[in-house]
């Protein structure tokens, strides 16, 4: 009988893709995934370090999983445990760099005789690890992974450490999975990295190299939208805008990650970027896609950051317009330069300061909403909701509830005539055209 094996995920994007990705490598195997751990054979808990919180929640599971599984051979994998490899009682234990390492010390463990596939002949930490095509989704939407690492470094991140350096994903690879995901019938594809705008960073190659990729996407049957991942602002040249303004399924809508809207605490985080330099990129990307929709992360609360730096990092918000802010109250991560920085802000004061800019982001996200009242949109449609009513996204990212007078169906692209808001999303109805 095949083994059993149970996944949970805590983290970003990039993770789910590589629990998609270690799932798919599994099956290979002959390994079959359930959805109740209590069965499992295996179970597999792919843990993140992005907070203290993100470390706390990966112990927890990790020690859960012996409780609820007492028999399942546990693995614990991923950012957390490549910068700390305590097992909290895991019985196999790797990191990021050392993923490929996993089928064999599982085979080992359940004592499967191995057949002809070995791959831990892998480089990995240096090169791309290729798992093949994932087929990995989110909703309707398709997530394609280009690139792993990064080498930006800033003060108050681990992901350098727990992922190591920039390495992309070969062209060839990352092409065949997207023909293969939109022979199956997908239409969006988010295009998704640890730091996208280094992608062959390694092979010399600036941001171009991103927008070459993108337009060779955008040549392949059946792609009708690809949605980039988190961008940092200073890659955005205005040489790259100019190639997306030319490929007509480029969304227009770009995460440019913000994180303070002061120059000194960008200084003192390390980014490679100040607020002129946003400034000009989300102006280009406003003349290049004049409905687009910006959105972007926030820390509070970073050390040293005074009343004057935080109004100035509301004001900015406010001045560029966002869609949406996800905003984070600073967690200091061991191991990193500001681990050590002085001037820690006092946790009522993040909070405070947390509740703010949430505040001011959930007014911009209204307004935006309200903006599109009157206007035809494209939906892809996700699913439908419990009194009937369908869920989508246009290309802009905002959510739409479409009433139905037809028979509608997840992954179908239909044009809705926007009548009106609820909180943050539209609503409307299919348009006859
Ligand atoms: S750019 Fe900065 S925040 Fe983003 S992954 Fe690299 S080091 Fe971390």
């Amino acid at each position: 009988m095949a083994y059993q094996v149970y996944f949970q995920t805590l983290g970003c994007k990039v993770n789910s893709y590589e629990t998609a990705a270690i799932a798919k490598l599994l099956a290979e195997e002959g390994f079959v995934e359930t959805e109740s751990c209590e069965n499992a054979d295996v179970y597999v808990i792919n843990t993140c370090a992005v907070t203290g919180e993100a470390d706390r929640k990966s112990r927890q599971m990790i020690r859960r999983a012996k409780r609820l599984a007492p028999h399942a051979v546990v693995v614990a994998m991923g950012c957390h445990t490549q910068m700390c490899r305590d097992d909290e009682g895991a019985d196999i234990v790797v990191g990021t760099d050392d993923r490929p390492a996993l089928i064999p010390l599982l085979k080992e463990r359940l004592k499967i005789q191995d057949g002809e596939k070995n791959r831990d002949d892998l480089d990995a930490g240096t090169r791309f690890f290729e798992y093949g095509s994932v087929n990995y989704q989110e909703n309707t939407r398709a997530v394609v992974k280009i690139e792993d690492g990064c080498n930006n470094f800033c003060t108050y991140c681990i992901i350098p450490y727990s992922r190591g350096r920039v390495r992309s994903r070969s062209r060839e690879a990352i092409l065949s999975e997207i023909r293969d995901m939109a022979g199956k019938g997908y239409r969006e594809f988010v295009i998704t990295g640890i730091h996208l705008c280094s992608f062959e960073k390694e092979l010399g190659r600036d941001s171009m190299a991103l927008g070459e990729l993108l337009s060779e996407i955008s040549a392949i049957d059946g792609v009708e939208r690809i949605r980039l991942g988190s961008l940092e602002p200073s890659c955005m040249t205005p040489e790259l805008i100019e190639v997306l303004k030319k490929i007509p399924q480029i969304c227009p809508h770009f995460h440019l990650s913000l994180q303070s809207g002061s120059d000194t605490v960008l200084k003192r985080m390390n980014r490679k970027y100040d607020t002129g330099v946003f400034r000009r990129v989300a102006a280009d990307l406003r003349s290049a896609f004049p409905d687009v929709s910006l959105t972007t992360d926030m820390i509070c609360g970073f050390p040293g950051e005074t009343d004057i730096e935080h109004h100035e990092s509301c004001a900015f918000a406010r001045e560029i317009g966002f869609t949406h802010v996800h905003v984070f109250p600073f967690s200091p991560r061991e191991g990193t330069k500001a681990w050590n920085m002085d001037g820690k802000i006092d946790g009522t004061v993040k909070a405070e300061r947390t509740a703010e800019l949430r505040g001011i982001s959930d007014e911009m996200e209204r307004k935006r909403a309200e903006e599109f009242v009157g206007k035809n949109v494209e939906v892809l449609l996700e699913r439908q909701l419990d009194d009937g009513t369908w869920e989508g996204y246009c290309r802009e990212y905002i959510r739409v509830i479409v009433t139905p007078d037809q028979a509608l169906q997840a992954g179908m692209i239909v044009r809705v005539n926007v009548s009106g808001t609820k909180d943050f999303s539209v609503i409307g109805s299919v348009s006859r055209e």
